[in-house]
């Protein structure tokens, strides 16, 4: 049998030696645990969701492979578990005194609060996935909430991941809308990734973009069949999320599977927009509308001419101190976020000087940068369609979001992230403002769908 794609990534893979993806999989889940973990004792983690989804089927699969099993830990289910912290330590501290190994049972939160949890008592893991609904089943570090701001705290990704495509085509159809919204933003996303290569600010590393471009065209082609629970159109969907976990992992960086659509999405996770909402506003539901938002930025910054656009001096001579730097971002976030966010900032800030030099290598760069992101991006009415066939979210008024608000992401999204996206060149080259004008302008992407 021909080795697939999910095999050759997991030799890159540092952390996790096992994925079992495929209908009925999980009867493997205990002959996966046995031989990574032989002797030792599996401790099932979930919440009551999950668990009425797979627990008895994964309790079924360890004890025919003779794993012995404590007790298992069931969060309640509702209201809706949030990746709070708190959540860490007490799941933490519940388990602490118990010598098992954890069979994280969810698809998403669950996930990320187990993960951290068993890396602070220095435990591997690993997890069964119930919903093709993001990409961090086969990543590093957990996407939490601390001290008010998310964050990705560091932790080892799952020793192993079984993706029962089974159980996943049976979950809600809005998980599986919510994870097709967190694969659609790895387009728009390697555009970033090829702004921040040609500018020599993050290189790109060949092997890794294959792990997470190569099969995301495919694993985006039959939305209708996502949102229908056909196996095979899950089958990519799954395959795609689980390469984008491995890229993060062989990186050690989301970077390869995150970019400007992914800021979009945390500043409004960070501002707790819909999060007290039953369901809360998911994270792919809001990394969609992040998706839509910056291919439609893009193709405005395509049909210009760029470099004729920048005029370095008066970009240079307007560029602000870091002190003004930081006076706009206090005034831009609430304060609870101004430290983090300080300190994300400070992490892309550069002086005038270097500022000039960036744009010159942009003027430079232009016709390199613009004929690949050509290559790279779709259309962002493409994606839109997409993600409505799938049943996820394009538009703000879908989630309530007035326009001033939303129209202000654009500017504000790049404060709370140190990665460099769109946003950050078109800032530094003093040619946002018009560019964002324009989508909102008679004629522009968001003036038609306002
Ligand atoms: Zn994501």
């Amino acid at each position: 049998m021909p080795e697939t794609l999910i095999e050759r990534a997991l030799r890159t893979a540092t952390d996790t030696k096992a994925i079992e993806a495929g209908r009925g999989v999980v009867s493997r889940t205990g002959d996966v645990f046995a031989r990574l973990f032989p002797g030792r004792t599996a401790i099932i983690v979930a919440d009551e969701n999950h668990w009425r989804v797979a627990g008895e089927q994964v309790v079924a699969s360890l004890t025919a492979a003779g794993v012995p099993q404590a007790e298992p830990y069931i969060f309640p289910g509702t209201p809706t578990l949030y990746a709070g912290y708190n959540n860490i330590e007490t799941l933490r501290d519940a388990i602490a005194d118990i010598d098992a190994v954890v069979v994280a049972v969810s698809s998403g939160t669950l996930n990320d609060i187990a993960k951290r949890a068993v890396s602070e008592l220095d435990r591997p893991y690993m997890c069964v996935g119930t919903a093709a609904s993001m990409d961090g089943y086969a990543s590093f570090g957990a996407s939490i909430t601390k001290d008010g701001f998310k964050q990705t705290l560091s932790c080892p990704a799952p020793a192993a991941v079984v993706a029962d495509l089974d159980i996943m085509a049976g979950a809600p159809q809005r998980l599986t809308a919510t994870g097709f919204g967190d694969l659609i933003e790895k387009v728009p996303a390697g555009g970033d990734w090829i702004i921040a290569d040609e500018l020599g600010i993050e290189r790109i590393d060949p092997a890794v973009w294959d792990l997470v471009q190569g099969p995301l065209r495919d694993a985006l082609s039959d939305p209708q069949g996502c949102k229908d629970g056909n196996p095979d159109a899950l089958s990519g969907l799954a395959e795609g999320l689980i390469m984008s976990g491995l890229a993060m992992q062989a990186f050690a960086s989301s970077r390869p599977a995150s970019g400007g659509g992914h800021h979009f999405s945390h500043l409004w996770e960070m501002e707790h927009y819909g999060l007290d909402w039953d369901p809360p506003l998911s994270h792919g539901f809001k990394v969609g509308l992040g998706t839509v938002s910056v291919a439609a930025l893009y193709e405005v910054v395509l049909a210009k001419d760029i470099p004729a656009m920048i005029d370095i001096d008066a970009a240079v001579a307007a560029w602000p101190s870091w002190e003004e730097t930081e006076a706009k971002l206090r005034a831009a976030l609430t304060p609870d976020l101004h430290e983090a966010a300080l300190a994300q900032t400070k992490g892309k800030y550069i002086d005038a000087d270097a500022l000039r030099a960036r744009l010159e290598l942009t003027v430079e760069r232009w016709p390199s940068i613009s004929s690949r992101l050509r290559d790279q991006l779709l259309p962002a009415k493409v994606l839109q369609e997409k993600l409505d066939t799938v049943g996820a979210i394009t538009h703000p008024d879908q989630i309530g979001m007035d326009r001033d608000r939303f129209r202000d992401t654009y500017h504000r999204a790049r404060w709370i992230r140190t990665r460099y996206v769109l946003t950050d060149l078109l800032t530094e080259a003093n040619i946002i403002d018009p560019l964002v004008d324009e989508l909102f302008a008679p004629g522009g992407y968001w003036a038609e769908r306002f």
